[in-house]
């Protein structure tokens, strides 16, 4: 089952929201999208619920940072900005040992080139305004749950708060999914094409983009997913601010 929400972040805060309570505890990838972040430092931190970022890094070692209050662990792979890939499998492994509840942000790969919910993760969330929508005309979150009773916590949660996404934007959204195998392997050739050409330039110290081969996250990836998507980072060497605008 799925709900669809206004925004993506309104399908990031309504699937914290299903799942905490107050006293409980919160584990999310240090990696994660900022405004995820600012809502679980800001209003759940208000509500009583401590928020706890652990290395994007740590695979299984997720375990010992689980205690008995903890509500969800909170995954996204690979992460904003950064780009870390997510050992997925072993972090859901732990989760299942304690009987923790996991969702992971699966905006990056637009829902088509990973699939979450194959790994056992209880429940993935997109920005749908990204890969989705895919014309930058509609705003659109949605978060589908792996059974029945996970999808009834986050509709309940959507029927308390009126939680509901327009008519036009769901056509919107509609009409993109009927292209986005189309776009999607298109942003994966060209996003793949200018990482190469970045990684050549004197520039540029270091592209973060998990499908090239000297990524340091490119064998999870290899694993885990099917095709990436467009979006990827760059350091840059210390070069002067109109040489970068350049
Ligand atoms: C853009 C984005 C969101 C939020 O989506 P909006 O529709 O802009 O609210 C959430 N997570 C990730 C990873 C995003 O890139």
């Amino acid at each position: 089952g799925t709900v669809l929400a206004p925004s993506g972040l309104a399908a990031v805060t309504t699937t914290l929201m299903s799942f905490v309570e107050a006293g409980g505890h919160v584990l999310l990838t240090d990696s994660t999208y900022f405004p995820t972040r600012k809502f679980a430092s800001g209003l759940l931190a208000r509500l009583g619920i401590e928020a706890e970022y652990y290395d994007p890094l740590i695979g299984d070692g997720i375990e010992a940072l689980i205690s008995p209050n903890t509500n969800l662990i909170w995954m996204e792979s690979p992460g904003s900005l950064t780009f870390e890939m997510q050992d997925v499998p072993a972090i859901v492994a732990a989760a299942k040992k304690h009987g923790v509840p996991t969702a992971i942000d699966n905006t990056w790969s637009g829902g088509y080139f990973f699939k979450p919910l194959t790994l056992g993760v209880d429940v993935s969330v997109q920005a749908a305004t990204k890969y989705i929508v895919g014309h930058s005309d509609a705003m659109l979150g949605c978060a589908t749950a792996a059974n029945e009773e996970l999808y009834l916590a986050l509709k309940t949660f959507c029927v308390h708060q009126g939680i509901c996404a327009g008519t036009e934007e769901l056509f919107l959204g509609l009409r993109g999914m009927r292209t986005i195998s189309v776009r999607l392997e298109r942003h994966m050739k060209t996003g793949i094409e200018l990482a190469s050409w970045l990684a050549a330039r004197p520039e540029v110290d270091r592209v973060l983009h998990p499908a090239l081969p000297d990524d340091p996250g490119h064998e999870l990836w290899k694993r885990d997913f099917s095709g990436a998507s467009g979006l990827f980072g760059l350091i840059l060497k210390d070069v002067r601010k109109p040489a970068v605008d350049a």
